[in-house]
């Protein structure tokens, strides 16, 4: 029987240690070609086997495996436009030197979705394992409210969460995000109670993508703008294995978290009431209001009130550089997307 483990400094690095038992290069290969693919579509390792342990025994091979696209690098991208399918998502990512993404999984409008094209979804996946992709960002559409208080848009809600989550299932290994909703009127409680309510009917056991919780800018009647709230969702999902948080920069900021003053400050509430590991991925943009205004409106990097020095101390910041960050930025043509991304690279420090 094979043994192995994966030996990482953190998350993700550019290789493993792999401790096998098989003797001949032939199936070491094979199993390190396996491990690493797998490594590749979940990202995540999780069986940290110590050293010593694993050393006790003798005939034990050591294997370094490089996995392409693994090297310390800052894992960015923007949201990209989804309406030519999914290998055309990842080409266009790639285009702009993007190594994750977010996309609608649906019209931001519209409830409808068209059938899933199992020849792209392939390409696609094969794609993001070829080059070494981060973990992509779905985002649910904004008109989903799963806090409403009509029966109807409830309804809804759970239906395209539900939907977008199977649909996730041919693209294992990413992200879903979505905004906890606005609770119109019935109160913060009912809200956060009924969000939990939907994750509690949509999580299924064995699901392959995470879905994350977005901190919110607190316009409106907006649930989730403080990280208090979004603990109180995350304390009353069952099935919490399957849940993360996205931190929106804007959003945090626009809620009244100064991440440009006393970033280690926000960080550690953040780490207090929600923990930290539970933080899988970070909306990078910056704002155009000042701290605290519950505005939502989102500006170029470097160009808002965070500015670029602040949201570069992010990317670069210890507890969050291996994450993947989306850029939501207001631009029109992709040269202004690459230009951010290769500024936020070149200010990446290895
Ligand atoms: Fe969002
Ligand atoms: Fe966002
Ligand atoms: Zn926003």
């Amino acid at each position: 029987m094979k043994r192995h483990s994966f030996f990482t400094r953190r998350q993700r690095a550019v290789c493993g240690c792999l401790y096998t038992h098989t003797a001949t290069v032939r199936e070491r290969e094979k199993l390190a070609k396996r491990v690493s693919h797998r490594l590749l579509i979940f990202q995540r390792i999780t069986n940290h086997i110590t050293e010593r342990r694993f050393l006790r025994n003798k005939k034990i091979y050591y294997l370094k495996i490089t996995v392409k696209g693994w090297k310390h690098m800052l894992h960015i991208g923007n949201h990209i436009s989804s309406a030519k399918g999914f290998e055309a998502m990842g080409k266009h990512a790639l285009k702009l030197k993007a190594d994750t993404f977010g996309f609608f999984t649906r019209n931001p409008r519209g409830s409808r979705v068209k059938a899933l094209d199992m020849e792209d979804i392939e390409k696609f996946v094969h794609l993001l394992q070829e080059n070494g992709f981060a973990p992509i960002v779905a985002h649910a559409p904004y008109t989903l409210n799963p806090c409403a208080k009509e029966e109807r848009v409830l309804s809804f809600a759970k239906l395209a969460m539900e939907e977008d989550l199977k649909r996730l299932e041919y693209i294992p290994g990413n992200y879903y995000n979505f905004h906890p909703g606005s609770h119109v009127g019935q109160g913060k409680e009912v809200g956060i109670q009924k969000i939990a309510q939907i994750l509690n009917e949509v999580l299924f056991e064995g699901q392959k993508t995470k879905v994350l919780l977005e901190t919110m800018a607190g316009k409106g009647s907006e649930v989730g703008s403080s990280f208090e709230e979004i603990r109180e969702i995350l304390d009353r999902v069952s099935r919490k294995q399957y849940m993360g948080v996205c931190l929106d920069t804007c959003h945090v900021w626009d809620a009244g978290y100064d991440i440009v003053a006393h970033l280690d400050e926000v960080l550690s509430e953040f780490d207090r009431v929600i923990g930290l590991s539970n933080l899988c991925a970070i909306h990078l943009n910056d704002s155009q209001n000042p701290m605290g205004s519950h505005k939502d409106r989102h500006a170029p990097i470097g160009k808002g009130y965070i500015g670029f020095e602040a949201l570069s101390r992010i990317t670069n910041h210890p507890a969050l550089r291996h994450l993947p960050f989306i850029l939501e930025t207001p631009h029109e043509k992709d040269e202004e997307w690459a230009l951010e991304i290769q500024t936020l690279r070149e200010a990446w420090k290895e």
